[in-house]
C-alpha cells in the first residue's frame, strides 16, 4: 500500500514531464503515421481488386481505404496541433487533448483495421501491433491506460463479430485480443514506471548539481575574501588588480598604491579586547568603501593593514585620497560597549606616473617604505614615496618586501619599524 501511495505521488509529480514528452512525440508521430496511411492508401488504390472479385474482398478494400484516409487526415491534424504546442513549457489542455487523440486514434484505428480485415483473414495482427505501439509510444499512468485499453478491447470484442460468423474463430480472436490487451497494458505500465523513476532521479541529480554549483561559488567567494571584513584578500586583490595593472602598463596611464595601517592597533586590542579590535577592522573597511570608486580595489593584506590600488590615479590624486581617507577615519567613532573607540591611520603612497609603467613589486616596496616613514615621523599621516630622500629608499634597514611576504595575520611591518 505504501508503495502504491508512493507511486501515485510520483505519477502526479512527473505528469507535466510526461505531457511534454507525449506532445513532442505526437508532433513527430502525427506526421509519420499520417504519411504511412497515405502510403497504404496509395498502395490499396493502385492494387484494386477487379469488380468481379468476391463481395467480401470488395467490402474489405472499400472500408480499408476509408479507414486509412480518415486515420491519415486525423493524424495530420493531431500532429499539427502537437507541433503548435511542442515548445511550450506547459502544453496545457491542448497538450492533453493531443496525447489522448494520439492514443485513442491509434487504438481505434487498430480495432477498425482488424475488424475490416476479418472479411478476408482471421488474423488480428493490426490489433496486436496497434496496442503494442500505443503502449510503447504514449506515456500514460497505469490507471488511465487500463481504462483506455479495456475500452478499446470491448469495442474490438463487439465489432469483430460483425464480419465473423465462425464461433470458434471469434472466440479464439477474442481470447487472443484479451491477451494482447493485457500484455500491452503491462508494457505501458512498466514503461511509465521507468519514465517516472528516471525523471525523478534526473530531477534530483539536477538539484544536487545546482546545490553543488552554489556551494562551489560560495567557496570560490571565500577563497577571494577576508571573512572578517568582507574585503578582498591577497588572492582576490591580485586577481582584480592584474588586468588593471597590465592595462596601465600597456597604455602608460598612471596608477597608485596605498598601504594603510591602523596606528597602535595592538593598544586597541589590549584596552578593549580583540572583539573590539575586530569591530574596528569592520568599521574601517565599511567607511573606506564609501570613499572609494568602484574601480578602486580595496583588500585586507595583513592584521590591520589594508591596500588600495587606484587605476588611472597619479601621485596628486593618490595623496589627496590618502588624506581624505585618513581624515575621515579620524572622525570615526566605533561604538563598543559603553565606549566609542577612535583611532588613526598611517598611509604609505607610491605611484606610477603617466608613461612610467612601473611594476607592482616596485610600487609595493615604495609604498611600504613610505608607510614606514609615516610611522617613524609620528603616525596619523600620509607619506608619498616620492618625497622620501634617496637614502631612505636605498638605505632601508629592512629587507625589501616581496609580493606575498605577508600572510594574513602575519602582523604588521610597521610595528617593527617604530622608533
Ligand atoms: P603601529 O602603530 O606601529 O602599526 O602599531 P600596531 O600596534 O598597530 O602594530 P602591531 O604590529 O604591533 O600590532 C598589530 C596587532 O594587530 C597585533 C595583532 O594581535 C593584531 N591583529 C592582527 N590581526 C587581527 C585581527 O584579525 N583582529 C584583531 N582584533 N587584532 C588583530
Ligand atoms: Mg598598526
Ligand atoms: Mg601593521
Amino acid at each position: 500500500m505504501a508503495r502504491l501511495d508512493r507511486w501515485r505521488r510520483e505519477d502526479r509529480a512527473v505528469a507535466p514531464d510526461a505531457l511534454r514528452t507525449n506532445v513532442q512525440r505526437a508532433a513527430f508521430l502525427g506526421f509519420v503515421v499520417a504519411a504511412m496511411n497515405v502510403l497504404h492508401l496509395v498502395w490499396l488504390l493502385a492494387d484494386r481488386p477487379t469488380p468481379d472479385a468476391p463481395t467480401a474482398v470488395l467490402t474489405w478494400h472499400k472500408w480499408l481505404c476509408v479507414a486509412h484516409a480518415s486515420m491519415g487526415a486525423s493524424m495530420l491534424l493531431g500532429g499539427m496541433a502537437a507541433w503548435w504546442v511542442r515548445r511550450r513549457r506547459d502544453p496545457g489542455l491542448l497538450g492533453v487533448l493531443v496525447t489522448w487523440w494520439l492514443a485513442i486514434q491509434g487504438l481505434s484505428h487498430a480495432v477498425a483495421i482488424t475488424v475490416i480485415d476479418q472479411w478476408v483473414t482471421s488474423n488480428i495482427t493490426p490489433y496486436t501491433l496497434g496496442t503494442l505501439a500505443i503502449a510503447v509510444l504514449v506515456l500514460l499512468p497505469p490507471r488511465p491506460a487500463a481504462y483506455l485499453f479495456l475500452a478499446h478491447y470491448a469495442l474490438y470484442a463487439v465489432a469483430i463479430a460483425l464480419p465473423q460468423d465462425d464461433g470458434v474463430l471469434l472466440l479464439s480472436n477474442r481470447l487472443q485480443g484479451l491477451g494482447n490487451t493485457v500484455v500491452a497494458w503491462a508494457l505501458a505500465a512498466i514503461l511509465w514506471r521507468n519514465f517516472a523513476t528516471i525523471t525523478l532521479q534526473r530531477r534530483e541529480l539536477l538539484q544536487a548539481h545546482e546545490a553543488l554549483r552554489a556551494r562551489h561559488r560560495e567557496v570560490e567567494e571565500l577563497t577571494r575574501h577576508d571573512p572578517l571584513t568582507g574585503a578582498l584578500n591577497r588572492t582576490g586583490f591580485h586577481e582584480r588588480v592584474a588586468p588593471l595593472l597590465h592595462q596601465g602598463q600597456r597604455e602608460g596611464t598612471p596608477f597608485s598604491l596605498l598601504i594603510l595601517d591602523i596606528d597602535h592597533f595592538k593598544a586597541i586590542n589590549d584596552t578593549w579586547g580583540h572583539p573590539a579590535g575586530d569591530e574596528v577592522l569592520r568599521a574601517l573597511t565599511q567607511r573606506m568603501r564609501t570613499r572609494l570608486r568602484s574601480s578602486d580595489v580595496l583588500a585586507r593584506f595583513g592584521g590591520e593593514e589594508f591596500l588600495v590600488f587606484l587605476p588611472g590615479t597619479g601621485r596628486s590624486g593618490a595623496l589627496a585620497l590618502a588624506e581624505l581617507l585618513r581624515e575621515d577615519v579620524g572622525t570615526l567613532e566605533v561604538p563598543w560597549e559603553e565606549e566609542r573607540v577612535t583611532f588613526s591611520l598611517s598611509v604609505g603612497v607610491a605611484s606610477s606616473e603617466a608613461g612610467q609603467r612601473r611594476s607592482f613589486e616596485e610600487l609595493y616596496r615604495d609604498a611600504d617604505r613610505a608607510l614606514y616613514a609615516a610611522k617613524s615621523s609620528g603616525r596619523n599621516r600620509e607619506v608619498h614615496a616620492d618625497t622620501l630622500p634617496p637614502s631612505s629608499l636605498d638605505g632601508d634597514l629592512r629587507e625589501p618586501v616581496a609580493m606575498g611576504a605577508h600572510g594574513p595575520g602575519a602582523g604588521s611591518t610597521s610595528g617593527t619599524s617604530q622608533p
